[in-house]
C-alpha cells in the first residue's frame, strides 16, 4: 500500500526488444512513439502489466558511437539488474496506451527543445527503430473513492493525466490544471463533465504577467469543490516540491492525500534515471 493508499503491485521486470512500428504527432511538442513486439502480447512471460494511470516504463539508449545499450542481466533467480559498471541511458516514459492483443504500447514523449537524448530520439525516429524497455516495476490501483480529485501537471505529465481522465468514473469530480509551454500544445482530452480542466499556456503568461506563474497561483485557477480530494502532482521538480508544500501547508490537505512525483529537473544531465527509484 503506498502512504495515499493506493494498493502497490510488484510487477517481475524484463527486458523487452521492441520495435518503433508508428510514429505520429499528439501536438507539436509531442510525438506518440508506438512501439510493438511479442513481449507486449498477452501470452507473452513475465507478462506486460499496466493497469495504473501513471505506469511508467524505462527506455534504454545506447551510447555515442554504439548500436545496443548498456542491457541489464537476468540473475539465477530470474532477477534483472544492471551490473556494476556502465550506467545505462535510462528514460522513464508513462505507459500512455497497451494493447495486448496487438502487442503494442503507446508513449507520448515531449520534444523539450534541449538536448535530451529521448526528445531527439523521439523527435527523428523512424519506424523500424528498435528500442529496449525495462518496466513498469510496480503498477498502482486508483485511490478508493476520495470526494474529488485535483491533477497538476506540466507537458511531461499530460499522458498520466489523459489516462486518468478517461478512467474515472462518471460523475466523478475534481480539477485537473496542465501546464503547457504554449497553447498550441493543449490535446483533446476525454474526462467526465463533472471535472474541469484548466489550461495553464506558460508562454502566454509570461507575456501578459512578465514571468511564469507561481506555484500557488496555479492551482488557485478555480474553485476547489468541497470535501476530501486525493491529489495527483507532476512535472519539474522544484515545482511539484512548490505545490505539494501549497496543497498541504495552506490548503491543509493532509500528506497521506497527496501524490506527487518530480519527472524532470532543470539543467540536469541524467545518464543514471534507471538508478534513482
Ligand atoms: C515516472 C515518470 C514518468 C514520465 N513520463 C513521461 C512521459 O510520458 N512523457 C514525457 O515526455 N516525459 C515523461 N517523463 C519525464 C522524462 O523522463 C524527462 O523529461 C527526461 O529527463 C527526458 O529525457 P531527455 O533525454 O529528453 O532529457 P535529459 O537528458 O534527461 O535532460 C537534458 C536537458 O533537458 C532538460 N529537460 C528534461 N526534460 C525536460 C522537459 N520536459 N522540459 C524542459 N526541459 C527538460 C533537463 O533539465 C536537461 O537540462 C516522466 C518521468 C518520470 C519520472
Amino acid at each position: 500500500m503506498s502512504q495515499t493508499g493506493r494498493r502497490v503491485s510488484l510487477i517481475d521486470v524484463a527486458v523487452r526488444e521492441l520495435e518503433v512500428v508508428r510514429v505520429s504527432d499528439v501536438s507539436p511538442a509531442m510525438k506518440r512513439v508506438t512501439l510493438a513486439g511479442k513481449a507486449l502480447r498477452a501470452e507473452a512471460f513475465p507478462p506486460f502489466v499496466s493497469t495504473g494511470f501513471d505506469d511508467d516504463v524505462r527506455m534504454l539508449f545506447p551510447y555515442p558511437g554504439e548500436t545496443l545499450p548498456v542491457l541489464p542481466e537476468t540473475d539465477e533467480s530470474g532477477r534483472v539488474q544492471f551490473a556494476p559498471g556502465r550506467r545505462p541511458i535510462a528514460r522513464a516514459y508513462t505507459v500512455r496506451k497497451h494493447d495486448a492483443e496487438a502487442g503494442e504500447i503507446d508513449l507520448d514523449v515531449v520534444l523539450h527543445g534541449d538536448d535530451g537524448v529521448a526528445s531527439q530520439w523521439a523527435q527523428a525516429v523512424l519506424p523500424g527503430a528498435p528500442m529496449h524497455i525495462v518496466g513498469p516495476g510496480q503498477t498502482k490501483s486508483l485511490p478508493e473513492s476520495p470526494d474529488w480529485w485535483l491533477m497538476y501537471g506540466d507537458d511531461t505529465a499530460l499522458p498520466a493525466i489523459a489516462r486518468l481522465l478517461e478512467e474515472l468514473q462518471p460523475g466523478s469530480r475534481g480539477l485537473a490544471v496542465i501546464s503547457v509551454a504554449e497553447r498550441a500544445h493543449r490535446i483533446e482530452l476525454t474526462h467526465p463533465d463533472t471535472i474541469t480542466v484548466h489550461w495553464v499556456d506558460r508562454a502566454e503568461h509570461v507575456a501578459e504577467q512578465g514571468s511564469l506563474p507561481e506555484p500557488s497561483d496555479l492551482l488557485r485557477v478555480a474553485e476547489w469543490p468541497e470535501g476530501e480530494p486525493f491529489v495527483w502532482l507532476a512535472g519539474e521538480q522544484s515545482e511539484v516540491q512548490a505545490l505539494r508544500r501549497f496543497v498541504h501547508q495552506t490548503q491543509g490537505v493532509p500528506k497521506t492525500a497527496i501524490d506527487f512525483t518530480g519527472y524532470w529537473k532543470h539543467h540536469r544531465h541524467d545518464t543514471d534515471a534507471a538508478n534513482e527509484r
